[in-house]
């Protein structure tokens, strides 16, 4: 397969942008080659610069939910974008989404901003601002956007909690976990390892009048698909309740993605808890910047301009972004999610199928139509079970994959995602292209190439 076009402008890029793209993954550092430039996409097909057309199962990282270009989405863009960009002013179709948003979450108010990142970080002050704590709790393997004081690694804090000894006065609960994080923001937060009661009971224990809120993904998607533990979002909820934390649900990736409510849809609508906070990302921009966090309308008028916590952002609730949001969502009904479960399930049959043909280990999981492949063998529960995995074995499959036209996440750790245009012509595709794949993977782990 002919990458010219690409490498060319890789090389370009790389002259005036670091590592050549905008975002870290892109660059296909953990599986090598040439990263693919894009000039087009229809539906479940993407079409890079060299000519070639890929079924997509990466979907922009999650947001394309309905499929690339969809031609209800595009005509709303369209009229919108006739109308004129951006205002600085308020909008209906920012009332419109919100609407949308509130009606399918137990949020009861949101605020909007351009990314998820964005939205933690909001959150994330405003429940310190709320409960006048400092203290946050995060799970090692789950990722809330690039926040200064969620970039921590688990530190002597946590060996601290492990020991059960008390904590010296002053030491740092966690580390930065990237160059650039002030200790300082790292030292107000505590890493724990994800689907551990005892740990956060532990915590709590010891620091349960200092912690501002805990903030958990829905459904863990960025060590791969982790789901919780039957009970154990709905056992964090309580524990944040006795001890007057937030509990902020990271609904970034999951939010009307992994079912019409989320990852919420799964447990709590069920189990009948809710979230203080919630974030949401990915899938309500339609394609386009759009964010938001939101839940208890008390805990919500505590932001500006009602309460004492800033928050702003000159293109938030941007209306051409909303408006993609909104035709996106209005598009995603439950036949949409019902059709998305149906593909999802058959690809990761077929996928489990031809890896066991072939003798890879491995193991599916899924969380609603979310869903990834770990190739190690037994359960993934935390994240240091999800970094026990052959990510050469990975780069082989996902490497015979890109040359049979199949685009996977560059990196054995993320989500895979499908569409609702993800049709039997797509869906035979990945089927095809299985087989050799599993077989370049065996090929790859009894080689070690
Ligand atoms: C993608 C993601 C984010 C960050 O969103 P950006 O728009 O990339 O800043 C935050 N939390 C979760 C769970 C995500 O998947």
């Amino acid at each position: 397969m002919s990458t010219e076009q690409s490498a060319a402008l890789f090389e370009r890029a790389r002259t005036v942008t670091p590592g050549g793209v905008n975002s870290p993954v892109r660059a296909f550092a953990a599986v090598g080659g040439t990263p693919r430039f894009m000039r087009s996409a229809s539906g479940a097909w993407l079409t890079d610069v060299d000519g070639h057309d890929y079924v997509d199962l990466v979907c922009s990282w999650g947001p394309m939910l309905l499929g690339h270009a969809h031609p209800e989405v595009q005509a709303a863009i369209a009229a919108a974008i006739a109308r004129g960009t951006s205002y600085g002013t308020p909008t209906e179709p920012e009332v419109e989404l919100a609407e949308e948003i509130v009606s399918r979450t137990p949020a009861e108010q949101v605020r909007f901003v351009s990314s998820g990142t964005e939205a933690t970080m909001s959150a994330i002050r405003l429940a310190r601002g709320f409960t006048g704590r400092d203290v946050v709790v995060k799970f090692a393997g789950c990722y809330h956007g690039h926040v200064d004081s969620l970039l921590a690694s688990a530190g002597s804090g946590v060996a601290t909690l492990r020991g059960s000894q008390a904590h010296t006065p002053g030491r740092p609960l966690s580390v930065p976990g990237t160059a650039g994080v002030p200790a300082g923001s790292a030292a107000e937060t505590i890493v724990l390892p994800y689907n551990d009661r005892d740990a956060v009971t532990e915590a709590f224990a010891q620091y349960g009048t200092r912690i501002a809120c805990l903030v958990t993904e829905a459904v863990p998607g960025n060590m791969g698909v982790v789901p919780p533990a039957p009970g154990f979002n709905s056992f964090l909820a309580q524990t944040c309740r006795e001890h007057g934390a937030l509990f902020i649900s990271d609904e970034v990736m999951t939010g009307f993605r992994a079912t019409r409510e989320g990852g919420w849809g799964l447990d709590g609508a069920i189990e009948g808890w809710v979230p203080d906070l919630m974030t949401f990302g990915k899938v309500m921009g339609g394609g386009f910047p759009a964010a938001a966090f939101g839940g208890r309308s008390d805990v919500m008028a505590h932001l500006a301009p009602e309460g004492p916590v800033y928050q702003a952002g000159t293109l938030s609730g941007n209306p051409i972004a909303t408006t993609a949001g909104l035709a996106t969502l209005q598009l995603a009904t439950d036949e949409v999610y019902e059709r998305l479960d149906a593909t999802a399930a058959t690809i990761r049959s077929a996928v489990a199928e031809a890896l066991t043909a072939a003798g890879v280990p491995h193991v599916v999981q899924h969380a609603g139509t979310m869903f990834s492949v770990f190739f190690r063998e037994g359960a993934v529960r935390d994240y240091s079970e999800a970094g026990a995995q052959d990510t050469a074995t990975y780069a082989a499959f996902f490497h015979s994959m890109l040359d049979q036209g199949v685009y996977l996440p560059p990196s054995a750790f993320e989500c895979w995602f499908v569409s609702a245009a993800h049709d039997d012509r797509a869906v035979s595709a990945i089927l095809d292209a299985l087989p050799s794949a599993a077989t370049a993977a065996a090929t790859a782990r009894t080689t070690g190439a």
